[in-house]
This record gives C-alpha cells, sequence and structure tokens, in this order.
C-alpha cells in the first residue's frame, strides 16, 4: 500500500516530537485522553440534539491498556470516531488542530518550550511511540478504518474491522536506550500516577482493567482549599487558556437565585489575535459538568474580555437552545455578578500588587479605556477607578485617584496632554505654561484616551483639560489687546486653515503652538482621519504666537512694510506648529519654499 505524506508543517512538527529532549515525556498520555474525552463529549452532544439516538452514560468511558509482551499501550474511547476523511485529516496534517498555530514566526527555536508547556495534542504520542495505529469506527458509520503511521516518512489508511464506535490509538513504545526507559509506561503504577496528575478531572470513567482511576471530579468543583495555585496554573494550561502562568486566579462559589461556580483567570500574556476582530470572548458554559457553549460572550463585558475560564450552573437547563440562552435572566443575573467580581479583584490587586496590575493594564489597559467610552459611557463609573495613565511627575502609570489626591489647592482641572510618546509630550510648548507652575500633567499615548475622557468628562469633580485646549484655566500674563491688525492679518493669510490667530499666554520659549478650540481636539481629529472612507470633522484650530520671541519681532517690522515676507512667516509659523503636533502639512514643498525664501532674503 502506497504512503501518503504529512504536510510540510505536520512533518516538521513531528521530527521535532520524534527528537524531542523533553523530559516531560509522560505529557503524551494527557493528550490522548484529552482527545479522547472530547471525543466522548461528541458524541454525548449527538445524543442529546438527536432523540433517535438511545444513551447510557455507562457506554461512555475511556479506557487505557498496557501488553508488556507487544510492547503496546493502548488508549481508547466510545466517542464519536473518525471516518476515513477524518482520519486523513485530523491526523494528516496538523494545519487542522485547532491547538497549534504553526505559523513561522512561531515557530518555536528548538520546540522544547512549546511542546513543555502546551502539548500538541496527537502528535505528541512521536515522543514515546516508534510507530502509532489508530483504528476508528465514527458514529452511525457501519465502516471503520486503521490509520498506521511510523512517523515522519508517512502514513497509511486501511479497512479493519470494528464493531462498535470509537477509537482506539495503539503505540508501540520505543525501544529502552541508556537514559530512555519507555517501557515504563506499561508500568501500572506509572500509568495512575500520570492520569492522577494530570486527568483526574475528566469526567467520564478512565478505566485499566476494571478499576476506574480517575475521581472525575472537575477542578472547580473542588474545594478550594484542597487546591493549589499550582492546580490552577496546570489546569489553565491544559485548557489552552494560555501558554504562561496566568496572573491571577479567581475561583468563585455562588450560592443564590442561580448557584452556580466560576472559575476565572487574567491572562499574563495577550492572545495573538486579542486587539483583532477575529478574537472571540468568551467564558465556557457547563451545566453539572457537561460542556453546553464553548465560548458564551454573554457572560462577559467587552471590556472585560480578556478573561479566561468557565462557568459551571446546575440551574440552567440543558435543553435550552443556545438563542434562548442569550436572553436567559439567569445569564444576565451571572454575568452581572462576574464583572463584578473581576472589577473587585482587579482593584485588590491596584492596591495589594501593583507591580502586577501595572503588568495587566499594559497588556489589557486599552480594552478598560475603550470600555469607558462604549456604550455611550455606560460603564464609566464602573471602570474609572481602573485606568491609569503615566504622569509628567512619576515618569510612570498613576491612577486618577492618585492625581486628584495631589492637586494643587486652587487647580480646576485635570490636566493632560495628547500626543505620540511621552517624551515627545514632555516638550510639547503647550505644556510648557501648566508643567512651570508645578502642575502634574497626563500623558495620553493612546488614540482612545482623548475620546475615554471625554466621556468620563471629570474626576471627583475635577474636569478634564487638555493643555491644548484654547482657554487652559490658569490666570496667564492677560495678553494686551496690542498688534490686532498684525493677527487678524495673520489670520487672514490662513483663511481656511484657522479660526483666529493670536498672541499666546501659555507660550514661554516656544514661537508657537495650535490651540483648539470646540468640542473635537486636534488629536481626536488626527485619530478620526485615521478610519477609512470618511472625511473626517476638522478640529477648530487656534494659532498661538509667542510676541516675547524674536520672531515676532520680526514678524512686526515686516507688517507693514514687506507684505510678501508678512505671508511666508505667517505660513511658516502655521507649518511649524502642525509639525509640532505631529500633523501632515498640507502643502510641504509650500512650505520648502518658503523656508528657503525666508532663509535667502
Ligand atoms: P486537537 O485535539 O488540539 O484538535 P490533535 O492533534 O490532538 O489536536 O487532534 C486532531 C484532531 O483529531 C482532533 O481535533 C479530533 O478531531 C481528531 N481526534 C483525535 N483523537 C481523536 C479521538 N480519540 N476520537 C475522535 N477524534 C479524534
Amino acid at each position: 500500500m502506497a504512503k501518503k505524506v504529512f504536510r510540510a508543517e505536520s512533518k516538521r512538527l513531528l521530527d521535532l516530537m520524534v527528537n524531542s529532549i523533553y523530559t516531560h515525556k509522560e505529557i503524551f498520555l494527557r493528550e490522548l485522553i484529552s482527545n479522547a474525552s472530547d471525543a466522548l463529549d461528541k458524541r454525548y452532544y449527538i445524543s442529546l440534539s438527536d432523540e433517535s439516538v438511545s444513551f447510557d452514560r455507562g457506554d461512555f468511558f475511556i479506557s487505557v491498556t498496557a501488553d508488556k509482551d507487544a510492547r503496546t499501550l493502548t488508549v481508547a474511547d466510545t466517542g464519536v470516531g473518525m471516518d476515513k476523511a477524518e482520519l486523513e485529516k485530523n491526523l494528516g496534517t496538523i494545519a487542522h488542530s485547532g491547538s497549534f498555530n504553526f505559523k513561522d514566526e512561531n515557530a518555536p527555536k528548538d520546540g522544547v518550550e512549546i511542546i513543555g508547556q502546551f502539548g500538541v495534542g496527537f502528535y505528541s504520542a512521536f515522543m514515546v511511540a516508534e510507530s502509532v495505529t489508530v483504528r476508528s469506527r465514527a458514529f452511525g458509520s457501519e465502516e471503520s478504518f486503521e490509520w498506521h503511521s511510523s512517523g515522519s516518512d508517512g502514513y497509511t489508511v486501511a479497512p479493519c474491522d470494528m464493531t462498535e464506535p470509537g477509537t482506539q490509538v495503539i503505540l508501540k513504545l520505543k525501544a529502552d536506550g541508556d537514559d530512555e526507559k519507555y517501557g515504563e509506561f506499561l508500568e501500572e503504577y506509572r500509568i495512575r500516577g500520570i492520569i492522577k496528575k494530570y486527568s483526574d478531572f475528566i469526567k467520564y470513567p478512565i478505566r485499566l482493567g476494571d478499576e476506574t482511576l480517575n475521581s472525575m471530579v472537575p477542578i472547580w468543583r473542588k474545594n478550594k482549599n484542597e487546591l493549589t495555585q499550582e492546580d490552577y496554573d496546570r489546569f489553565y494550561q491544559d485548557k489552552r487558556y494560555g501558554f504562561e502562568k496566568p496572573l491571577k486566579t479567581v475561583h468563585m462559589n455562588v450560592d443564590g437565585a442561580v448557584s452556580y461556580t466560576a472559575l476565572l483567570y487574567i491572562p499574563a500574556a495577550q492572545p495573538f489575535d486579542f486587539y483583532t476582530r477575529e478574537y472571540e470572548k468568551g467564558l465556557e458554559l457547563y451545566t453539572s459538568g457537561v460542556l453546553i457553549m464553548r465560548k458564551c460572550a454573554d457572560l462577559l463585558p467587552d471590556h472585560f474580555a480578556f478573561v479566561q475560564g468557565l462557568v459551571d450552573s446546575a440551574d440552567l437547563s440543558l435543553n435550552i437552545s443556545r438563542e434562548l440562552l442569550q436572553h436567559d435572566r439567569q445569564l444576565k443575573l451571572m454575568a452581572k455578578r462576574i464583572a463584578e467580581k473581576i472589577k473587585s479583584e482587579l482593584l485588590s490587586m491596584l492596591q495589594n500588587d501593583r507591580e502586577s496590575y501595572i503588568k495587566f493594564f499594559e497588556l489589557f489597559g486599552r480594552q478598560l479605556k475603550y470600555g469607558v467610552y462604549a456604550d455611550w459611557g455606560a460603564h464609566k463609573d464602573a471602570l474609572q477607578d481602573l485606568l491609569m495613565f503615566r504622569s509628567s511627575f512619576e515618569k510612570k502609570l498613576v491612577t486618577l485617584d492618585e492625581y486628584v489626591s495631589r492637586v494643587k489647592e486652587d487647580q480646576k482641572y485635570i490636566y493632560y496632554a495628547a500626543g505620540q510618546s511621552a517624551e515627545a509630550l514632555e516638550k510639547l510648548p503647550q505644556a510648557e505654561a501648566v508643567a512651570d507652575r508645578g502642575i502634574e500633567i497626563l500623558y495620553f499615548t493612546d488614540e482612545i484616551d482623548e475620546f475615554a475622557v471625554r466621556v468620563l468628562m471629570k474626576y471627583k469633580d475635577l474636569e478634564f483639560k487638555s493643555v491644548s485646549d484654547e482657554d487652559i484655566g490658569i490666570d496667564a500674563a492677560p495678553g494686551d489687546d496690542g498688534d490686532k491688525d498684525l493677527f487678524e492679518a495673520v489670520a487672514k493669510e490662513l483663511t481656511g486653515k484657522i479660526k483666529e490667530a493670536r498672541a499666546s499666554a501659555r507660550l514661554k520659549t516656544h514661537p508657537v503652538c495650535l490651540a483648539s478650540g470646540g468640542a473635537l481636539s486636534i488629536g481626536m481629529e488626527k485619530t478620526l482621519n485615521l478610519i477609512p472612507g470618511q472625511e473626517a470633522p476638522k478640529a477648530e484650530k487656534i494659532l498661538e504666537i509667542n510676541r516675547d520671541h524674536t520672531v515676532f519681532q520680526t514678524l512686526r517690522e515686516t507688517f507693514k512694510t514687506d507684505a510678501d515676507r508678512f505671508a511666508r512667516l505667517s505660513r511658516v509659523l502655521y507649518c511649524q506648529a502642525l509639525l509640532i503636533e505631529g500633523l501632515p502639512l498640507e502643502d510641504a514643498a509650500g512650505y520648502a519654499d518658503d523656508v528657503c525664501g525666508l532663509i535667502g532674503g
């Protein structure tokens, strides 16, 4: 029989497995058992939704058999099984496995860590087996097939003779070497130990001979004081919520109108697709230990989309259709309580473990800020205490509460500056007058920041104020009305670009800056401009010129005497103000011309 070859990615992974020096080879058994359990789940679904299928719980089990003479270890299940096409698709190519996204940029250098932390399902069998045979009969089919492979040289598929649906995975263990003793996986004590360690919570019996090895109590149903953080971490990784150890684990038991248990995790890393549309939020939903929904989105508000975990309640009826479920009152109650719990856990992290909180905020803070802005501010009260911004005082993240607790006596606003980076904002001319008065400034470097505080409006009675606002609310030296004609002439030269030109009360060393009047700031205009396919509304721009700067003297000198030079100077000052804001020049060539003209003339 001709051998079929594995797809390229599969072959690479197989080589990696075969040659793995990974010390925890024992995890192959966990992987095979969890596949068996998934297959049983799938069969269970079918029997629930199809009344013509009779169903007996006793039919659902996993068995492990060791044959020392033949040197084989078999993991068998009575799950859905696979037909011929599925055998080829699922085992012939890893691209179909949901567990491992084998992209080049993610490819591990030597693979060891990835296998260690995660396991990669079925293929891990090749860490201990010289060949693997999978015999399977799909549920509802009369035929059965046998898949066989001794590693990366390919695989064969042929008919076989199974009488019941299910799957048998038969490993022919590698020969014992000097260091590696694969024969140990045939020893009962070893098998029992591995299963207790990794698969105890599997909800179907795992049998070795007549004995059932697992307690079948899922981790979240166990008593909290029986569990260690290590147990929670292992479950997190087994569940593939993430590779790393979670930042925070929350295990809650709620009794009330709806009783349920929730096991929630705050990840310590961003899922690779987190800030994309592809990311799917949600918690797993179980009723009495049986999974009924993989990602129940309604259990998590968008601003906590990063939370991973599950909810198990005996009070939800299993027959509830998924659509109905979405409108379920019980579900809403649970969601509300879960959101409150997450918030209180985050607050306590902020108070008691600031280092972890900052790590959290750097990963997911943006999501919280979107949360403030979203739904017309419906969640702003819930979220405002969780926000952090970089501060001009501390050069690190501070909370709004911290800012407010140290404002100056007569300070009326929470000041912020919005721009690309903290470094750029430190040099922003508009910030000078505020900073000079010893006032703390928050640096907004996420596009969402300014939008979020516009929704917040104030925090503890202090309104937010951009240092670029036309009125920054601090008494600057009152500008006299002199040079009125001159400013009008500048504005006229820049008609359509600015609303007004005026003497600046805030600039000290810099010659020029832009301020924004109206509701839309210049930064917000910039962000809205990034949205494709629409003409963004424009911010009202006010050009402020520093009358103490020497360039203003030149402006004054040319005002009545050299109209051309005056116009040039006006345009150049405007363009410089744009550049300081990080805004594009409408006519860069014209600007260059003007500058050269001024230098030359
Ligand atoms: P994963 O389980 O992460 O999807 P695997 O490589 O372990 O990746 O398995 C690939 C696929 O093969 C599974 O998604 C499943 O469809 C199928 N499969 C594996 N083991 C079994 C089994 N015991 N019964 C039925 N299908 C199985």
